[in-house]
């Protein structure tokens, strides 16, 4: 029985163990936080499980819809189509509605005629599939939605609130594949019984099928050609690597790689991300579950009760991502100050009942325009390693789904593999 060690996990180390494991492997998740669940994990407040960062799912998500259903997660979700805003200068506005758009100032009266023609073009004529890989955002948005609009709107969205970089060096068709996910118009819903008990029942089905799950794990080492990992209690031996750990911590701990993919993963950078989740007596802005603020410390408000209105108070996020770096050695007192201080310039009413801050170092690749050109696949090219997880599903976005089709493929790729060895 051929032994897999999982490096990570997340959602992608889990479906990937979950597979495995049928498949008749002996399979051995190493995980260094002391829960499973990795960017989906979730914490517990007044009885309920609240994810660490918003995790809504929309109705093309069928991958994580199949895996919440398999655990019963979904109950009697409700779906909705959700209003988005976008505050600038103290000042908030519905975007995605025409009376919104008419009367946001920020833009020209041309501007606004061309953000509107942009989103139609997005909606349905848009083929992000035949943009070139290496195609930069600036170029693609100057060309379809005007220069104006593309510095406003588009480079305070996903240049300088997501990855803290102008549009030129960031990925015009990642970034047109997350447009045509029409994440805005889609319709949107969160689990009855939370994400949690996809978790756990994912982890349950592995430990039942004798799968090993080792949390709290140091890795020191990992030796790929002598195929051992050293952790600070134990060596474990084993016949394929499965790593979805972000590949800065993979290179720090392993040895027996080639150069070329050691070049390769010096290159995949990553974007942090620090955020507050809150609880307030009332909505700060009702009806409204995503708020993008542009110019400020803050970037995204997602008014999490919106989707679903059951806790004991409104439950809130408001997350930074790019430029976060500086804030991830900030204490909790500090990151709280800024946070709510930034974001009472539009919500004045905020007065929170509990606040808690999560950082994350690692919240998502920055899909610059060369991404393509140096991302590995999930076979290594080294003999016995196999890679998954949000750094190799360029150009899709990173949410749930991507993690979990890419964990299932990792294992298919490992099985196939396996099965053609004489
Ligand atoms: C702010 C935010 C909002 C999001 N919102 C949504 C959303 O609305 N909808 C949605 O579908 N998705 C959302 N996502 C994305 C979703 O959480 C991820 O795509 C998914 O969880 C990634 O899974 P993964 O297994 O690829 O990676 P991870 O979850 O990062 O898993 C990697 C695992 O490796 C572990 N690890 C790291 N280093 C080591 C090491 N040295 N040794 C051992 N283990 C290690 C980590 O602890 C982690 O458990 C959001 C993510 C963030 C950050």
């Amino acid at each position: 029985m051929k032994h897999v060690i999982i490096l990570g996990g997340g959602l992608a180390g889990l479906a990937a163990a979950d597979k495995l494991l049928d498949a008749g492997f002996k399979v051995t998740i190493l995980e260094k936080a002391p829960f499973t669940g990795g960017l989906a994990s979730s914490f517990k407040q007044d009885n309920e499980w609240i994810p660490k960062y918003y995790h809504h799912v929309v109705s093309h998500n069928t991958t994580t819809q199949s895996y919440l259903n398999r655990y019963n997660a979904m109950g009697n979700n409700v779906w909705k189509k959700i209003r988005v805003a976008i505050g600038v200068n103290g000042k908030l506005s519905h975007i995605n509605e025409i009376s919104g758009l008419l009367t946001f100032n920020y833009l020209t009266l041309w501007e606004k005629i061309r953000l509107g023609i942009f989103g139609v073009y997005t909606i349905f004529l848009m083929k992000p599939e035949k943009i070139k890989d290496e195609e930069n955002a600036e170029d693609w948005l100057n060309k379809f939605a005007g220069k104006g609009v593309a510095q406003k709107i588009f480079y305070n969205l996903y240049g300088r609130n997501k990855f803290n970089k102008p549009l030129s060096v960031v990925s015009a068709k990642q970034f047109a594949f997350r447009l045509k996910e029409k994440e805005v118009y889609d319709n949107f819903t969160f689990p009855q019984h939370s994400i949690q008990p996809m978790i756990d029942g994912l982890e349950e089905d592995i430990l039942k099928k004798n799968g090993i799950i080792m949390t709290k794990t140091n890795i020191t080492c990992i030796n790929h050609q002598k195929k051992k990992v050293k952790t600070d209690g134990k060596t474990y031996t084993y016949d394929i690597l499965l790593s979805t750990i972000p590949f800065p911590e993979f290179l720090k701990i392993t040895t027996g790689l080639t150069e070329e993919l050691k070049h390769k993963l010096e290159k995949i950078k990553y974007c942090p991300c620090v955020g507050l989740v809150f609880a307030t007596k009332e909505f700060l802005y009702p009806e409204t579950y995503w708020i993008n603020l542009f110019q400020e410390r803050v970037h995204v408000i997602m008014q999490h009760s919106v989707l679903i209105d059951k806790y004991k108070n409104k439950i809130t996020w408001c997350i930074r991502y790019g430029g976060s770096e500086e804030d991830l050695g900030l204490s909790d007192e500090q990151i709280k100050k800024e946070y709510l201080t930034s974001i009472k310039k539009y919500l004045p009413s905020l007065n929170p009942v509990w606040v808690k801050v999560f950082r994350e170092k690692y919240a998502e690749p920055v899909y610059d325009k060369d991404y393509s050109s140096y991302m590995p696949e999930v076979r290594s090219g080294v003999e016995g390693l196999y890679f998954a997880g949000i750094q190799i599903t360029f150009p899709k976005i990173r949410n749930i789904n991507t993690a979990l089709e890419s964990g299932i493929k990792a294992a298919d790729n490992i099985i196939k593999d396996t099965c053609a060895q004489p």
